[in-house]
């Protein structure tokens, strides 16, 4: 088995191999050559952490395995991360297990691919603006990687946490990119392209609050209960997601499901845009990628690090 520790994928793990592998899967995904299994998640009782399973099969790769971790509240007291994860892969042809990944960058990675790939894809003509909500720790990554799929000429942000909005500042510094903290009203109708990345369980960004043509990459929920966008607002929108079944009941779709104001027919894999077997963004004035999160998109960024650790010389090989 191949080990690839966490502490080396930084140096390994590039935004655009992230990007390349998780466009890809998604394609796979819509060529129904690739499909997640069922997600194990539990509250298991101990130390307030929640564990779980994300897993599936990716038949063009090939590429099998799972990712298995989660949240640990109190890990400040081990010097650890909250958010802990390890992605294995199996030999798709003979079931033995092929590798142990680092999961916890590589979720940030995956994470922020998915939504550059849906700006790509979906983000109106001449997008100028990014507007950023959220300021997390994921924000940073997202941040990064709509600039290098996007040529923005500025980015705007807000946080509920308004103390947090230095990451942003300094992020788009970084990037070259001027910066400036906006209330939400103006990001609504600024910005061409929105990100929103919290753990909000209830509305931020209101109908009202978009003008013009917006594509709006909606990454905060993946789980029952979160929210961050008014159901008005995604009832408006042509929506995309990764997958349909997560995007209905986990994803930012659910509240406007339950409020009936859409269907599961009113929801389109991102993959099928990829493919060209859907048009896309067509004349709809806000488009919407409701992104969940799926165990493929981990599987791809492993497989990914993987063969480049390999190349390097860097990936162990241990014997079980
Ligand atoms: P973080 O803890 O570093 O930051 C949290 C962010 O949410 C900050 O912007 C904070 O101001 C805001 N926030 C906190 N409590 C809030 C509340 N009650 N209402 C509104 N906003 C609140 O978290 P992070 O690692 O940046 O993750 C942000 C979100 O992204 C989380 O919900 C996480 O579960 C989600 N996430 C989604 C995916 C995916 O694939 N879709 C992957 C990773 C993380």
């Amino acid at each position: 088995m191949w080990v690839v520790p966490e502490s080396e994928i930084a140096g390994l793990m590039t935004p655009q191999a992230a990007f390349d592998a998780v466009e890809s899967v998604f394609a796979a995904m819509a060529r129904d050559q690739a499909y997640n299994f069922p997600v194990v998640r539990e509250a298991i009782g101990h130390e307030d952490a929640l564990y779980g399973f994300k897993g599936g099969f990716d038949a063009s790769a090939p590429t099998l395995g799972l990712k298995a971790g989660g949240y640990w509240p109190n890990n400040q007291k081990h010097g650890l991360i909250n958010h802990q994860s390890t992605v294995f892969l199996f030999d798709a042809d003979t079931g033995r297990v092929e590798a142990a990944v680092g999961g916890n960058l590589l979720t940030a990675l995956r994470t922020a691919a998915a939504s550059a790939v849906s700006i790509k894809h979906l983000a109106p003509k001449g997008a100028k603006v990014l507007g950023m909500i959220g300021a997390g720790h994921q924000s940073a990554f997202q941040m990064r990687a709509a600039a290098a799929v996007h040529q923005f000429d500025r980015v705007i942000g807000w946080n509920p946490h308004p103390e947090m909005l230095t990451r942003l500042a300094d992020t788009a510094a970084d990037l070259g990119l001027p910066f400036e903290a906006v209330e939400l009203e103006q990001l609504g109708a600024d910005a061409d392209v929105i990100i929103s990345i919290t753990s909000s369980f209830a509305p931020m960004l209101l109908d009202g609050h978009v003008k013009g043509p917006t594509h709006i990459a909606a990454m905060g929920t993946d789980t029952k209960g979160k929210q961050e966008l008014d159901p008005a607002l995604v009832e408006r929108a042509r929506i995309f997601t990764d997958e349909i079944a997560q995007s209905t009941t986990i994803g930012e779709a659910q509240h406007a499901i339950a409020a009936g104001l859409i269907g599961e027919g009113d929801i389109t894999p991102l993959g099928a845009v990829i493919t060209g077997q859907h048009e896309g963004r067509g004349n709809a004035e806000v488009t919407i990628f409701d992104g969940t999160g799926v165990g493929l998109q981990d599987l791809a960024v492993a497989a990914k690090v993987l063969e480049i650790a390999k190349e390097k010389g860097i990936a162990t090989k241990v014997e079980i």
